[in-house]
């Protein structure tokens, strides 16, 4: 089974209704949790899952709403005697392994131990039999990249944070399910155009989606706090975008490949 549950669907600032976005895999035997923002336990309990029951850690950069939960996430760990496998950038694995000294969390004492490992450009690298992961750049911090997955049951990719980028079209290409920044509407990039810099307009990722061939798209990393409604964000997607769309709230828990899919709000 391929099910994928949204701990948080918000930006970097989170707000009463979605916090920092991050999500959980469950695909086979692997649980793999995307970025690792602030307290997660609480989140992954309510959704039936257990923190360490994780089987691997990838994080997509460095930007405190994507990190700053994993020298927590360790410590209330810390009893366990067992390990989980991380992957980042060789940027994103040496700010993790800091964070843990920062917090002492490699001392002796400390029984949960990180194996990390650095995911290269274009490098594919087996999780377990039949899924692999690979990492792609993305136009957004030094730290950046996309990561996607694939098995024989299905090709999944997620974006992190990133600009509108040719890489992730690429990366993105036929997939069946692609989880993408979609930090607000365009008026806003209109508003602050800085933001193209470093983050996706849903006008911009239906256009994305659509040259990619899609067929579900999930996105998320809304900027809540800008006050725009859910409406507004899938009006602009399907401007260009044909194919299946979910607009996910934080605790939905998502089977994959939808068999029918109802659209999302
Ligand atoms: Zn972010
Ligand atoms: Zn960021």
């Amino acid at each position: 089974m391929v099910k994928v549950t949204f701990l948080g669907t918000g930006g970097a600032v989170a707000t009463a209704n979605r916090d920092n976005t991050s999500l959980l895999l469950e695909i086979d035997s692997e649980l793999v949790l995307f970025d690792c923002p602030g307290s997660l336990t609480t989140k992954i309990l309510r959704a039936g899952y257990r923190p360490e029951k994780i089987t691997a850690i990838l994080i997509t950069h460095i930007h405190p709403d994507h990190i700053y939960g994993w020298p927590f996430l360790v410590h209330s760990l810390r009893r366990e005697r067992q390990s989980v496998r991380l992957f980042g950038s060789k940027e994103t694995i040496n700010f993790s392994r800091q964070l843990l000294d920062l917090f002492r969390l490699q001392d002796e004492k400390i029984l949960f131990r990180s194996e990390p490992q650095v995911l290269f450009p274009g490098e594919e690298i087996e999780l377990s039999a039949g899924i692999k992961i690979t990492g792609y750049p993305v136009s957004h911090h030094s730290s950046s990249l996309a990561f996607k997955v694939t098995a024989p049951s299905i090709s999944l990719v997620f974006s992190g944070d990133t600009a509108f980028d040719d890489s992730m079209v690429k990366a993105a290409q036929n997939s069946d399910c692609l989880i993408h920044d979609c930090s607000a509407p365009s008026r806003f990039f209109e508003r602050f155009p800085f933001l193209a810099a470093y983050h996706t307009s849903s006008l911009m990722l239906g256009k994305l989606a659509e040259r990619a061939g899609v067929k579900n798209l999930i996105p998320c990393h809304f900027f809540d706090d800008f006050g725009f409604s859910m409406e507004e964000i899938k009006e602009e997607i399907r401007k260009n975008f044909s194919g299946d769309l979910i607009i996910p709230e934080d605790g939905q828990s998502i089977i994959l490949p939808p068999e029918k899919m109802a659209e999302g709000l």
